[in-house]
Formats: C-alpha cells, structure tokens, sequence
C-alpha cells in the first residue's frame, strides 16, 4: 500500500509518499510560496532518481501544487511510482479537531463540516488544512482520504485536567477548554515505547517529552493521554523557542496599561519574542544558547535552566497525576539531539526511580535507552515519526 501525506500550511505543503506498513519513503518535498512564486522542492529517496530544490513551478493555489506533487511522482525519469492510481490513500494533517474528533477519520462532507466548525479554535492552522484536503479532492477525485488530527490524542482527557478555573459557561458555550498539541507525535512514541519495553501501552505510565521548537509533556496512561502541558491554543505550557509557555495573566495587563500594547501587540510578544529566546536575547535554537552558555553568556544559561526546570517539574507532577512512571520518553528536535537537556531534566531524579546513565544518554536520534540497566524508570529516546503515524492511522482506515 502506498499513502500520500499531506501537511498543509496557509502559503506551504509539506507532502511524503510511504508505505505504511514497512514505514519506507519513496520520495518527500516541500511547496512553498503557494500564491506569491511558488517554489518546489521534490526528494526521491531511490537511488539514481534527482532531487529538485526550490524550483520556480507556478502555484497560484494549493490545487497546482499538489498537481507538482503528482508530476514530479510520476514523472517518467525522476518519478517514483508508474501512475497515480498506485496512490491508495492521501492521509491530511488538520490540527484542531475540538471535541468532535478523538481519532483519525475518513474523510466526508460531514467531517469536513466538523473541521470548518473548528476554525475558530485554529483560526491560522484549521483554513490551511482545508484548503490542502479540497485542494486534493479536485486534482485525485475518488482516493480515499483521511484527517488526522494534533488534537485527537488527548480527547481521552479526563474533565479535571482539561477544564480551567473559568466560568463554567466559557466551556459549556465557547468550548473554552484545554485541547492539547503534538498527539500524533505522543500517540507514536508511546506505540514504540511500548514496542520497546515489550509490554502492550495498557499496561504503562508514559511520560512523553516532545521537546523542539514548540515543546509539549503529556502524561499517558494506559496507552491515553491523560493530561498535556499545551492547552486551549499551543502557547501554553513550557517555554519553547520563541512561545512564553504559561504565565500569570496579571501581567498581561500590567505589561499592556504601562506599553499602550493592544492584546494583537501582547499576543505577538507572547508568540514570536518570548521563550528562551526571549530570556536569552541570543537565540531561539538550542545549539546557539549552548554555545553561548558555554562561553560564558549568563542569560543563555538562564534560558536553558529554566526550560530544563520546566520540563522536570512536569515529569514529577505527571508521575504524582498518575500515582508513577514506568518510563519517560524524549523525543523532538531538542529531545533527539540535545544531550546535556535530557541530562539536565532527567537527573536528580533518583528518588523516583530514575537514574541516567552518561554514556547512553551520549547519542543522537536513534531509539535507545538511556538510563542504567537498573534504572526502576526506563528513560527512552525515540525519534518522532509524526508522517509515519499519519500514513499508518490512513492506511488502518483504508484498507
Ligand atoms: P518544530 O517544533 O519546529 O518541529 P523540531 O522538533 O524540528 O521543531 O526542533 C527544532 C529545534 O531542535 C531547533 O530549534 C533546535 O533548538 C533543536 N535542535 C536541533 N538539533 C539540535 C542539537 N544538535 N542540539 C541541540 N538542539 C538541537
């Protein structure tokens, strides 16, 4: 079988071609600048097959560039499969799927329906999903698709964890709740987790660390995600790269009354000049705050302590939301690549089982463990494969 993934953003589309079964990629690539100069950049994974990077190729909507798509797909020299018809299924990443969606759907007018009911709760992301998944309908009619959603993971939330402290009307009216983000990237490393430890997820207490860019902890118990650090939108939570993470709202209005900010004003500080980037004044990337932090900078150092604090903290509330932790996985791009931050979060934890071991921990983006062999706590690293679990979670409702 062979499944398209489709990743849309707003002037984006990020697409992979897989089968789901072995997880081998035939070809990926990138459009982008869809409506300004369109810019294609296809990968055949195939040896002896040429790359295309960022070339012109005219893409007034996403309709011509899932056509590029195709092209390039079938293409005579380049292409990897024979025809379209060889494409089974297109799975779509959307990322908001409110309360209506708790997994992976086929797709139809009345899912499609739902998904516009959802705009409003993702007002930048949900418009850009659709515009991918119509885009398709016009140019592969009659291939089945699927929707596969960053929320549907958590749905599995109790009321306790997802309800804020609100009038009880926001919720009942406004579905003014926590969602929570990355579930496609917790749902998978909790299946290879489990695969790992050689016990069904039923069984576990899972911590999940997606730490990158945008940074998310879920508590998953039993195989469901119980409680998740991002909320209502993905700015809640951890301090990420340039996203605040959680804070006291009182500041909103004191910060706002004093700087004349509007909340547009505010929300962008929030957004786009806060996180470690905003303490460090370096840097959003993590390798350029070690590096600073190593050369002495003070403030980068202060960035990286209070990310790694965070995510600690979070370890040891999910344990206690859970009554203990069999294992705690790192995944995403900090949480593959970055050492001394799973070290830093990690240690010290001895008293609740868990004990790194240095040498282990010494890797990058492969699945391994990296506490000590008596280690109580398994402490996994496992590279995230969100693309993966699309075209699996497509493929299980097509076939
Ligand atoms: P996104 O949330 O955009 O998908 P990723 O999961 O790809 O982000 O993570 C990107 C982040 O991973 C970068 O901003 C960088 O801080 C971090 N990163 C990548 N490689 C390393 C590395 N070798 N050491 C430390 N951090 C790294």
């Amino acid at each position: 079988m062979k499944v398209l993934v489709i990743n849309a953003g707003s002037s984006s589309l990020k697409y992979q071609l897989m089968d789901p079964d072995t997880g081998v990629v035939l070809a990926k690539g990138l459009c982008e600048r869809i409506g300004i100069d369109g810019k294609f950049t296809y990968k055949p994974q195939i040896e002896g097959k040429e790359t295309l990077k960022a070339v012109d190729v005219a893409m007034p909507t996403h309709s011509e560039a899932i056509q590029a798509v195709l092209n390039a797909l079938v293409d005579p020299k380049n292409g990897v499969i024979g025809s379209m018809k060889e494409i089974d299924a297109v799975g779509h990443r959307v990322v908001h799927g409110g309360e209506a969606f708790n997994k992976s759907v086929r797709i139809d007018d009345k899912v499609m329906a739902a998904i516009e009911e959802c705009v409003p709760l993702a007002p930048l992301h949900n418009p850009a999903n659709i515009t991918g998944i119509r885009a398709c309908e016009k140019v592969m009619p009659n291939v089945p698709m699927v929707a596969v959603f960053d929320t549907a993971f958590h749905q599995t939330m109790p009321a306790k964890a997802f309800t804020y402290a609100l009038p009880y009307e926001y919720y009942k009216n406004d579905k003014v709740r926590r969602y929570g983000f990355h579930g496609t990237s917790h749902k998978y490393v909790t299946e290879r987790a489990a695969a790992m430890l050689g016990k069904p997820a039923a069984e576990l207490k899972i911590i999940t660390c997606h730490l990158g860019n945008g940074s998310s902890v879920t508590a998953v118990d039993g195989g469901k995600s119980v409680d998740t650090s991002m909320g209502f939108t993905p700015l809640a939570g951890l301090p990420m790269g340039t996203r605040s993470g959680d804070l006291d709202a009182g500041i909103l209005q004191f910060l706002m009354n004093k700087y004349k900010l509007s909340i547009d004003e505010m929300l962008n500080i929030l957004n786009k000049k806060s996180g470690v980037q905003g303490i460090s004044e370096v840097s959003s990337d993590f390798r350029d705050l070690e590096e600073a932090a190593k050369a002495g900078n003070q403030q980068a150092q202060l960035a990286l302590d209070t990310f790694q604090y965070g995510v600690k903290k979070l370890i040891g509330s999910y344990a206690a939301a859970m009554g203990g932790v069999d294992a705690i996985v790192f995944t995403a791009g900090v949480g593959e690549n970055d050492a001394a931050t799973r070290m830093a979060v990690a240690s010290d934890l001895d008293f609740m089982g868990v004990k790194m071991d240095a040498a282990a921990n010494n890797v990058r983006g492969k699945e391994t463990v990296i506490s000590t062999a008596d280690s109580k706590v398994k402490v996994l690293l496992i590279p995230t494969d969100e693309e993966l679990m699309i075209a699996k979670d497509t493929a299980a409702l097509c076939k």
